[in-house]
């Protein structure tokens, strides 16, 4: 059966990420959160002193791009987990201080195609799921199924504030959460680098009021017809 590429985009903390790691499983598909490869390039940055007090020294950072690899591998569990230079950074690039600095790295054109690149070959031969804010747009401009995953600020906000408390932040506050969500959105639509936009051909998804059931079986429901159109 012909396997196809699927792209998922949308604002931050719409869950994204788990519903295409889900459907990928689903269909026997490969699995790319391109969110953290440039969670990874903004963790390399905050360790070499290349961003402080949310400034970045593009030029360094552009600099030191070769030297940054960005990998994949499942864990004991089978959850796709990041790596930076080999080394394992899935929890150090969800907190906070990555999530305040990545959508000023990520407004970096040098920074886009850089990875856009590596994106794209990840993706050249399909059966692939791709979730970010560019890949219907610009990374994966003919896949045969796009999807556009939208929700409420507050919705979102309230999600990832429980993740981060699960994950044993008690210092961040909801209101901080609202705060970051919100930034990111105005940055990642305003930028002049392939800002997120929902592209023509995009089905769109508002989550706001679904349970995880729901959604899943929307989406996964899409894939088939998307399947059987490309047979
Ligand atoms: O998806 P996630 O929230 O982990 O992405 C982190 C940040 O990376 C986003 O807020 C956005 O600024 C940036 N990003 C991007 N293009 C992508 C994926 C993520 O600009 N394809």
């Amino acid at each position: 059966m012909k396997k196809i590429s699927i792209a998922l985009d949308g604002y931050s903390s719409t869950g994204k990420s788990t519903m295409a790691k889900w459907l990928a499983k689903e269909l026997g598909y490969g699995y790319v959160d391109t969110g953290a490869m440039y969670r990874a390039v903004t963790l390399y940055g905050l360790r070499n002193g290349m961003i402080s007090d949310g400034c970045v020294d593009q030029e360094a950072l552009i600099a030191a791009l070769p030297q940054v690899s960005i990998t994949f591998a499942p864990s004991d569990d089978g959850r796709n987990e990041t790596y930076l230079n080999g080394e394992n950074v899935e929890g150090e690039i969800r907190g906070m201080e990555v999530s305040s600095c990545v959508s000023a790295v990520a407004a970096i054109g040098a920074v886009r195609r850089h990875l856009v690149a590596l994106q794209q070959a990840m993706g050249r031969d399909g059966g692939i799921v791709m979730d970010g804010r560019d890949i219907g747009t610009v990374v994966l401009p003919d896949a045969e199924l796009k999807v556009f995953v939208t929700a409420s600020a507050e919705v979102r906000a309230r999600r990832r504030y429980d993740e981060l408390r699960a994950k044993g932040d008690t210092t961040t506050t909801f209101d901080e959460v609202l705060a970051n969500v919100t930034e990111r959105d105005r940055i990642d639509t305003t930028r002049e680098e392939s800002p997120l936009r929902q592209a023509p051909d995009a089905l769109v998804l508002d989550n706001s009021h679904l349970t995880i059931d729901e959604q899943n079986a929307w989406l996964l429901a899409r894939a088939r017809e998307a399947i059987n159109r490309s047979l």
